[in-house]
């Protein structure tokens, strides 16, 4: 389909964003664009394909000025290094348009075919449209295991449910982004926001496909920091659970103590065992320094928020007139 037939553009037409993070994925993009081409004509919408490159190191820029150049309604905001996946997504949302948003990976993952669903589920009045991916059989075990076991872990701190397989693949309505946008704490998460936001939700399962080209791009590093990042924005059980544990081992030392002196006095003997009161406190010593380590997060966290730096830098843009900054509402013509 060419550019003309898909931004044929009416009043009456609804405008669909749909924001693809891309992060060394040039290879991906063309392909992406075809099959995004295919299915957008079958709806009745006024479409926009907004990249947010975030600081990719190969052609992925390049790759979306050629791919604007062929289609106007194809834009993109640059970062100006590589922020991560959240960062970007944000970035894309602050400088989407349209009365509905889709958000999906570039690596075609997220199958297209699903965008038709999605938009008829906003159509019938949903303001979240959330995915599940059902498994496939190549899923890696470990990825399986890790995915259910984080999400049940997090429910249950923070109190907002979300369940395994919900990734960032989802419509959000132009009032939920705008909701979403007045969130300025760092260390975003996504998945927790849009289950917090509230609003009448509905989810639809779907079938992940293979990466069409490259690699995962969510090194351990980034997996583990999403997780924590999570975690402790939308909870401060860990916290609590310092409090907890303290309370138990200390009631626990003071029976020890109160039964030493009692041997001590009633027995002629005293309570041996310095090897084992040695480990005993090692033991106690390594729990504590856990703790101090997890107070020493939440004040961490504390002391970015209190800086208040912009979340992400935009370095170039293409198709983008006025461009939402982070942080400021500021509109360069
Ligand atoms: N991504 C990003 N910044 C990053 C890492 C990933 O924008 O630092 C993008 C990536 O290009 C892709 C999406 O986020 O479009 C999901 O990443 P990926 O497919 O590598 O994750 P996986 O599917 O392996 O969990
Ligand atoms: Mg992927």
């Amino acid at each position: 389909m060419s550019s003309s037939t898909a931004e044929k553009s009416t009043h009456q037409r609804p405008l669909l964003s749909i924001i693809i993070p891309a992060y060394n994925e040039a290879s991906n993009l063309p392909q992406l664009i075809k099959e995004l081409n295919e299915v957008l004509v079958s709806l009745d919408v006024a479409p926009e394909i907004l990249f947010a490159d975030d600081g990719s190191t190969d052609s992925t820029w390049e790759m979306i000025e050629a791919l604007h150049r062929e289609h106007d309604f194809v834009r993109g905001v640059r970062l100006s290094r590589n922020f991560g996946h959240q960062y970007a997504l944000l970035a894309g949302l602050a400088n989407a348009k349209g009365d509905a948003v889709i958000t999906m990976d570039g690596d075609l993952q997220h199958p297209v075919t699903m965008l038709p669903e999605l938009f008829n589920e906003w159509r019938r009045g949903n303001m979240i449209v959330h995915t599940r991916r059902i498994d496939p059989p190549t899923l890696s075990f470990f990825k399986k295991i890790t995915s259910k076991l984080y999400y049940k872990i997090f429910s249950y701190l923070s109190g907002v449910k979300i369940q395994s397989g919900m990734a960032d693949f989802r419509l959000l309505d132009r009032r939920v982004v705008e909701d979403i946008l007045q969130f300025n704490e760092e260390g975003l998460f996504f998945r927790g926001i849009v289950q917090w936001v509230g609003y009448r939700t509905t989810t639809l399962p779907y079938t992940c496909r293979e990466r069409f080209s490259g690699t995962s791009k969510y090194s351990l590093q980034k997996m583990f920091k999403l997780a924590w990042n999570g975690i402790t924005s939308f909870s401060i059980v860990p916290l609590r659970l310092t409090i907890f544990i303290g309370v138990i081992t200390s009631c626990i030392a003071f029976a020890e103590i109160l039964y030493a002196i009692g041997v001590k006095l009633f027995s002629d003997s005293a309570v041996p065992g310095w090897a084992s009161a040695i480990s005993v406190l090692s033991f106690l010593f390594g729990v504590l320094f856990i703790f101090l380590g997890i107070v020493g997060e939440y004040l961490g966290r504390i002391l970015v928020e209190v800086r208040q730096r912009p979340r992400y830098l935009v370095s170039d843009t293409v198709g983008i007139r006025n461009i939402c900054r982070d942080k400021q509402n500021d509109t360069t013509p």
